[in-house]
């Protein structure tokens, strides 16, 4: 696979944000919050390429069964998956773009993904806790002080109804996190560049955010564009989680066809689109960490 095209200006970009790439077999890339993966949470935010799916040829889509063959996904969840080096048990859900927040615990649920729900949280070493996404904004949670983790799916109605705190309130309540010991990694998503929504989302937000106009760029009438990564880290700063410990990928699912699938790009142009995936997890202390693989 060719390199995508970023320049060094954005490599210190993404640095200064606090993101960093890894590199796979297969030409598999990841993007690693560097900051969340000192403090103990193996993490990633997938790219597009170094897979086997249609979506077109060599991507790495990374969910949607009823898109796209069973071994297609499951051989590019193995490939991202050795990104992170060590073993898991993955646990993603069934997304409904609601509220809801699920704790993982022992023994593995291998049906996970039946179960609706948006956000998941674990404080299980070896469980890799996953949501999907193709422009929604994906949130990784982690809380060094009680090894407790969650990956979060916030597209705007997620947003709206605080996905992102309600998934803080159930680490405080299952674990006792403090959201002033958690560090939060935003990933890449439809930004403000690009992501334009009509007058019912903009009514929406102002009626839920006080400063609601500071998040939207009118463009032309009754619509504008909006900036859920500004969302959900005003959400954040809100629940008590320090701004300095709060990372934003600053990329762009839409304007960057190149890294990234776009629900809104791709299915214009093909008909449908794969789906990224966002990780976190701690590592079992005593498995084999496989070393070189970076
Ligand atoms: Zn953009």
């Amino acid at each position: 696979m060719s390199m995508p095209m970023e320049t060094i200006t954005e490599v210190t970009e993404l640095e200064r944000a606090g993101f960093l790439w890894r590199g796979g077999e297969a030409g598999v890339r990841a993007l690693v919050c560097g900051p969340l993966e000192d403090e103990g949470f193996a993490n990633a935010f997938s790219t597009r390429a170094g897979g086997v799916s249609p979506f077109p040829a060599g991507a790495l889509n990374l969910a949607g069964f009823d898109q796209d063959a069973r071994e297609n996904i499951l051989e590019n969840r193995r490939r991202f998956f050795g990104a992170l080096g060590g073993e898991w048990r993955f646990s993603g859900c069934w997304q409904v773009h609601g509220a809801g927040v699920r704790v993982v615990g022992p023994p593995p649920d291998e049906e996970s993904e039946r179960e609706r729900c948006d956000a998941l949280a674990t404080r299980e070493p070896g469980v890799l806790l996953g949501v999907k996404t193709a422009d929604c904004v994906p949130v990784l949670l982690g809380d060094a002080r009680t090894g407790a983790c969650a990956a979060v799916h916030a597209g705007w109605r997620g947003t709206l109804q605080e996905i992102v705190p309600r998934a803080l309130s159930k680490m405080a309540e299952e674990f006792g996190t403090r959201a002033a010991d958690v560090r939060a990694a935003i990933g890449p998503a439809a930004r403000a560049c690009c992501y334009e929504v009509g007058a019912e989302v903009i009514e929406a937000f102002r009626a839920k955010f006080p400063r609601a106009d500071s998040l939207f760029a009118p463009t032309r009438e009754g619509h504008a564009l909006v900036d859920l990564h500004a969302a959900n880290r005003e959400q954040l700063v809100a629940a008590g989680v320090a701004a300095a410990r709060v990372h934003a990928a600053p990329l762009c699912t839409i304007c960057r066809p190149d890294l990234f699938f776009s629900y809104r790009r791709d299915r214009k142009l093909h008909g449908r689109t794969g789906r990224l995936l966002s990780v976190i997890g701690r590592k079992v202390p005593s498995s084999k960490l496989k070393t070189g693989g970076f």
